[in-house]
């Protein structure tokens, strides 16, 4: 994993030293020694993660983070502050302002690596979401965008697995305005909680009695309940090779022993709010692949996804294209449906025709909306026999039970024209297959409409 690195520090020699570190692992760095300099190379060019060095002349490394953050542009590049003091007040303020790590003077390589690596991995993530969420919105979804730290925190439940009962309550005590802890003892020797995907964050003991907690973090990054959920965990004071091991095995963050109430709340809420804002990303990109794909009035698939749909049915590579049928259905003299009850009456019918035909088609069958009053319902595996039995069925389900609808008091006859072909050889095409359904759609229409026609 490649990533570009901001390092900010005013004394050079800390510079140079991160610099040569960094560029010893990949990484890309560009540095800056000033606040206002590092405002400007990420406004230029924005790097994945920038490594802030708190006390500098002018503007401190506080009040960069806070403006990093308070711009849309720059608000979700990681930020690890560096700090000279080891003290949690510091952290907490830089925690506060906004900053996702902290990292203390001198800094250690493993944990400097360790750090860089998960917030650059979350990161790269963030982008692919945050891509396509930009994707949804060009395309015409107002979808909502936040910045991360809008991400509301309330009723947050957390698991402690944790064997030590006394160390237990405190840490449940220490996070009890954050979240509701639950604690699981793995006295069988597993995690025993059930529910596991009702929680915002798992914390992991790495000093368990007689469970390894690596292999307990490796088991909750694969299982599907828990794959997403962050894990913290609770490593003693100077054992760099369980906190590297945690992190490569999927933990997302991690604090020594002993351990500080004001820092283990400030890494809880970033870890919460991070899994927040990554659920909600999915959410809306789901709900606009959802808008993307379908039509408003029907809630038929639209066009565009029918073409892709066939195209990639109708490849040569498919073994299923010999025996596709695909119908075309018009409805008839439906501009007089408008003009006779208005537009919205006419929006009316075309919801309860979809309706009727998505009840009336198989699982197998894909029904679209291929423009104003006309649809077309591909059906694989499936002969013209029994292709016009479905089209007759669908005909008549439309004709014999008029539609009921606000314009009219009186429910109003509606009737529909099908066309029917086959692609019947290896020659087939999805083109080929919706000009001779729509030949024959115009058989029907010209045979007084109502009616199915078949061309093989
Ligand atoms: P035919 O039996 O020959 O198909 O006659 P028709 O009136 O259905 O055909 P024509 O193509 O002349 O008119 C189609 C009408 O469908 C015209 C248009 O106003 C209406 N239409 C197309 N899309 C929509 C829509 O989304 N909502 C409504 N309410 N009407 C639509
Ligand atoms: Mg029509
Ligand atoms: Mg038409």
């Amino acid at each position: 994993m490649t990533a570009r690195v901001l390092v900010v520090d005013d004394v050079i020699q800390n510079v140079k030293l991160l610099e040569a570190k960094l560029t010893g692992e990949y990484f890309d760095v560009l540095t800056a020694m000033n606040g206002e300099d590092a405002l400007k190379i990420i406004d230029q060019e924005p790097p994945d993660i920038v490594l802030l060095d708190v006390m500098m002349p002018g503007m401190d490394g506080f009040e960069v983070c806070r403006r990093i953050r308070s711009n849309a542009k720059s608000a979700h590049i990681p930020v690890i502050m560096v700090t000279a003091l080891d003290q949690s007040k510091d952290r907490v303020a830089g925690l506060e302002a906004g900053a996702d790590d902290f990292l203390t003077k001198p800094v250690l390589d493993l944990p400097l690596f360790a750090r860089v690596r998960s917030l650059v991995r979350l990161k790269l993530l963030m982008d692919e979401l945050r891509m396509r969420e930009t994707t949804g919105q060009d395309i015409g979804m107002d979808i909502g965008s936040d910045l991360n730290r809008n991400i509301s925190l309330s009723s947050a439940k957390v698991l402690l697995i944790e064997d030590y009962s006394r160390v237990a309550d405190r840490i449940s005590r220490y996070m009890e305005n954050l979240a509701t802890v639950d604690v699981d003892n793995v006295a069988s020797g597993e995690i025993s909680t059930p529910n596991l995907d009702h929680y915002d964050l798992i914390i992991v003991s790495l000093s368990l009695n007689d469970v390894d907690g690596l292999r307990l973090c490796s088991q909750l990054r694969s299982s599907e309940h828990t794959r997403r959920t962050p894990i913290l965990v609770l490593v003693d004071e100077g054992d760099n090779d369980q906190m590297i091991k945690a992190m490569e095995l999927g933990a997302t963050d991690y604090i020594t022993r002993p351990i500080d109430q004001n820092e283990l709340v400030a890494r809880a809420k970033s870890q919460i709010r991070q899994k927040r804002y990554a659920n909600r990303l999915r959410r809306n990109m789901q709900k606009s692949i959802e808008m993307a794909m379908t039509d408003a009035v029907t809630g038929l698939y639209n066009r565009h996804f029918l073409s892709t749909y066939l195209d990639n049915l109708m490849s040569g590579k498919n073994d299923r294209r010999k025996n596709v049928s695909l119908l075309m259905m018009d409805l008839d003299k439906f501009k007089l449906v408008n003009d006779t009850y208005g537009h919205a009456s006419g929006d009316e019918v075309l919801h309860e025709f979809a309706r009727r035909v998505s009840n009336d088609i198989r699982n197998i069958d894909l029904a679209a909306r291929f423009g104003g009053e006309e649809f077309v319902i591909v059906m694989p595996e499936t002969n013209l026999e029994y292709a016009y039995y479905i089209a007759e069925r669908l005909r008549m389900s439309i004709a014999d039970k008029p539609f009921e609808i606000s314009g009219s008091d009186k429910p109003i006859t509606v009737t529909v024209s099908i066309g029917i072909a086959l692609a019947g050889d290896k020659n087939s095409t999805s083109s080929k297959l919706l000009v001779a359904a729509d030949t024959a759609l115009y058989q029907a229409k010209g045979n007084g409409r109502n009616q199915v026609c078949c061309i093989e």
